[in-house]
């Protein structure tokens, strides 16, 4: 193998850790955005149930203040019964708003107790929901922590290879480098071994002489296909 193909493969091997290394930080900030993603949910649906709640309690309030409000005009009815001169219709009238109105008590106060009862089992549940929502926030944390120092590893990692890259370019011809760039923008893998008298980019087969000529190191030789440049192990 000639010096030229051998920097040339070293060259390959360099944008090729490059390029898995760009493709795994992608896939990591995805997995870390979908882990911030995570925790908002986990927030905005605790948030919403404590809201849910608060209007539960409202709501509970509202019932009671009822209860006092009918009971106030019981005792009104009552009043008026005991002590106001009024016609015997009137008074049928206002005995049968008071058992009425009694009887709407009696109903409200059993839905009251239903809803104390709610409310007392959800916020139980809601401290409990809390303790776990606190728990799965540490875990997220320790996550984006985790790919956070794999991201800042593949950075310099990256930063080694360019170092690396650079040393390589530096000590091969400008020629050399620009075939590579050119075919590089067209293959991940410009650089093809000739496996079974074919081309391993393309896996055409190639003509006795081009096999020939790779098999000599008399300058570079080029796929007929596809053009990479192949060479003889
Ligand atoms: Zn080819």
């Amino acid at each position: 193998m000639s010096n030229e193909i051998a920097q040339l493969l070293e060259l390959q091997s360099i944008d090729q850790r490059l390029t898995e290394a760009s493709e795994r930080i992608k896939r990591l900030q995805r997995d870390r955005a979908r882990l911030e993603d995570k925790v908002v949910e986990a927030h905005q649906a605790h948030a919403q149930r404590k809201e849910d709640l608060r209007r539960l309690e409202h709501a509970s309030l509202m019932k009671n203040l009822e209860v006092d409000e009918l009971d106030a005009n019981i005792r009104a009815y009552q009043h008026r019964l005991d002590t106001a001169i009024i016609s015997f219709k009137e008074m049928e009238d206002l005995a049968a708003k008071i058992i009425s109105e009694r009887k709407r008590i009696g109903q409200m106060e059993d839905e009251a107790l239903q809803s104390m009862d709610a409310i007392g089992r959800e916020h139980e549940a809601l401290a409990a929901a809390e303790t776990a929502l606190t728990e799965r926030q540490i875990e997220l944390d320790a996550a984006i922590i985790d790919i956070d120092s794999q991201l800042g590893s593949i950075d310099r990692s990256i930063a080694e290879l360019r170092l690396q890259r650079a040393a390589l370019t530096e000590s091969m011809t400008e020629f050399l480098q620009s075939q590579y760039e050119a075919l590089h923008r067209k293959f991940p893998d410009p650089i093809a071994v000739v496996s079974h008298a074919s081309c391993s980019g393309c896996k055409l087969k190639l003509s006795g002489s081009t096999i020939e000529r790779a098999r000599g190191s008399l300058g570079l030789v080029a796929c007929e296909h596809c053009s990479r440049i192949v060479y003889v192990e």
